[in-house]
């Protein structure tokens, strides 16, 4: 198989150890997927593309598009697990600096406030209505947060 251009070696080598090479080209991902129904991404397109090498990470918006709901992965017969290899080339594209604005806003939003989403006077009223204590993320969870997103490396990518 072609060596995959995804812009980083690290992601070639894990790429190129999953069986993309065992698609059969069936499209029994594609009939299942959400986003492909609604003119969103065709996993199987990203698939043969991505084996062929000329996937363009740095600019392919529809990685974007998939709802990872796995059902692609589901689907699959031949164990390719397209769910997860559309995942990694989404790490891929973010990691050069393809990534929605929206994607980013949340990112940031999370790795200051350990939330995807604000807290606002809305959420404190809703929670209270519902008998809920108020959003607090403790010191230690953030601490945790701050090793995990070291680890994933979230916090080297480029969100502006
Ligand atoms: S369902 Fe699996 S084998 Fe079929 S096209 Fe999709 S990835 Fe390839
Ligand atoms: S995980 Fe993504 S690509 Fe797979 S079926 Fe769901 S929306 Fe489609």
């Amino acid at each position: 198989m072609k060596a995959l251009r995804t812009g980083t070696a690290e992601l070639d080598r894990v790429l190129e150890e999953r069986p993309i090479w065992k698609c059969q080209q069936c499209g029994l991902c594609s009939g299942i997927c959400p986003s492909e129904k609604a003119g969103g991404i065709r996993p199987i397109d990203i698939l043969t593309r991505a084996s062929l090498g000329v996937l363009e990470l740095d600019r392919e918006r529809s990685l974007w598009l998939c709802a990872v709901c796995n059902s692609c992965t589901e689907r699959c017969q031949m164990g390719v697990d397209p769910a997860e290899v559309i995942a990694l080339l989404r790490g891929g594209a973010a990691g050069l600096g393809n990534i929605p604005k929206h994607f980013s806003e949340e990112a940031k939003l999370f790795i200051r406030s350990g939330l995807s989403f604000p807290n606002t006077g809305m959420t404190k009223k809703l929670r209270k209505d519902l008998g809920l204590d108020d959003l607090a993320i403790p010191p230690e969870t953030m601490l945790e947060l701050a090793l995990l997103i070291k680890r994933t490396r979230l916090g080297e990518l480029r969100l502006d």
